[in-house]
């Protein structure tokens, strides 16, 4: 798939942007703080509507103004997609081929983008709530199922902890009711474990592939999914977790009524990076730490394809300059002639143009 024509009014700084992309490689070049991330941050928001920086879409509107459009012309190899998202103060609008569409589940998915900026290294050293998070929007923008799930989780979730805070105050007091809580978590979480086990798996495959291809030192990257309820198996049916997790929150009954929360769950899970079998959050060099994040985005492209038979676009933030000549030729091997690409430099010399082919060069000034 890839972005034809794109506009942008009061999203940030971008007052009013109205441009026609090249469908292989996109280059932004422009000094700090001009809106090259803004840019991309809003492609970024025209596919997933909401933003890799902030979970706040206030932000996004314009200094002064109260809302934000952007529209987009998308063409896939089945179909071509007009898509528009409308933010307000109140919320968000979508619209798919000019009809409003009811839940942003029906809008997501529509146009698929990963983007790779110099903060996803914290992916790999930061703290696992980034990881779940990750999981949740990426899985979740490829598979409306798993979108469901991962949303209708943090619900029953929350009100499984607000009873139990009740039940601790003493302002509720049927124990039973929150049995029926915890085995419709269980059930709910089961279908979120089982996806991620599966999509991990995949993950695995490409990132150790990506990997090889990126890195010349041939170390070997293995990505892991870490349930927290370690019972749990990578082979098991959804009936299977589910009787596992249940029997999970049962053994924990007492010290959850005692903490007034839900001790395990896919909310405490975690991914684990290992570099020829050493955990790289703690033991890997931070140009390794960096391989593997942009592996693991590669690797995304790889499984969006296998699950769309689609290519979706890739948004790369500040990367090259920190990329030396052989990995930024080895990336763009990787990906030549199949995903549109988007590349933001402050700097010409920071790229290697001779390996590119023919990108469509933008200078970007103030938003313009
Ligand atoms: P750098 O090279 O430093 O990464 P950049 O070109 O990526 O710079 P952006 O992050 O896109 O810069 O930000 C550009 C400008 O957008 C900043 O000066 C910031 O003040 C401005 N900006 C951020 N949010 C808003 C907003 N809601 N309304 C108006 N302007 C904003
Ligand atoms: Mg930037």
């Amino acid at each position: 798939m890839y972005l034809k024509q794109f506009s942008a009014q009061h999203y940030r700084n971008l007052q009013q942007l109205d441009v026609e992309f090249d469908p292989n490689v996109n280059i932004f070049i422009g000094q700090n703080a001009q809106g090259k991330t803004n840019l991309l941050e809003a492609i970024y928001f025209l596919a997933l509507t909401r933003s890799h920086r902030t979970s706040n879409d206030k932000e996004l509107l314009a200094f002064g103004q109260d809302y934000a459009n952007i529209t987009g012309h998308v063409y896939k190899s089945q179909v071509d997609l007009s898509l528009r998202v409308l933010l307000t103060k109140k919320g968000k609008k979508v619209w798919v081929n000019r009809i409003e569409q009811a839940k942003l589940s029906k809008y997501v998915g529509q146009l698929n983008a990963i983007l790779f900026s110099p903060e996803d290294l914290e992916l790999i050293k930061g703290a696992p709530s980034l990881r779940r998070r990750f999981m949740d929007q990426e899985f979740g923008q490829i598979n409306a199922e798993y979108l469901y799930f991962a949303g209708k989780y943090r619900q029953v979730l929350q009100q499984k902890n607000n009873y139990l805070k009740q039940l601790a105050k003493g302002a509720a007091r049927d124990p039973l009711f929150l049995d029926v809580l915890s085995d419709q978590l269980a059930g709910v979480a089961a279908e979120v474990v089982v996806r991620r086990f599966k999509f991990l798996t995949y993950l695995n495959q490409y990132a150790q592939d990506a990997y090889a291809h990126i890195s010349p030192s041939g170390e070997k990257l293995t990505v892991k999914y870490r349930p927290s309820v370690k019972e749990v198996d990578k082979q098991d049916s959804v009936e299977e977790v589910y009787h596992k997790l249940l029997a999970n929150f049962r053994k924990n009954k007492d010290s959850e009524l005692y903490k007034g929360t839900t001790l395990n769950g896919p909310h405490r899970d975690d991914i684990e990076f290992e570099l020829d079998g050493q955990d790289a959050h703690l033991y890997g060099s931070q140009g390794q730490q960096r391989t593997i994040a942009l592996s693991i985005k590669l690797a995304e492209i790889k499984l969006v394809h296998h699950l769309t038979k689609e290519y979706p676009l890739l948004l790369l933030d500040d990367v090259m300059s920190e990329l030396d000549h052989d990995r930024q030729s080895a990336l763009l091997n990787y990906i030549h002639g199949k995903t549109q690409t988007f590349i933001t430099t402050t700097d010409l010399a920071g790229i290697s143009w001779e390996i590119i082919k023919k990108p469509k060069v933008y200078r970007i000034n103030s938003g313009k």
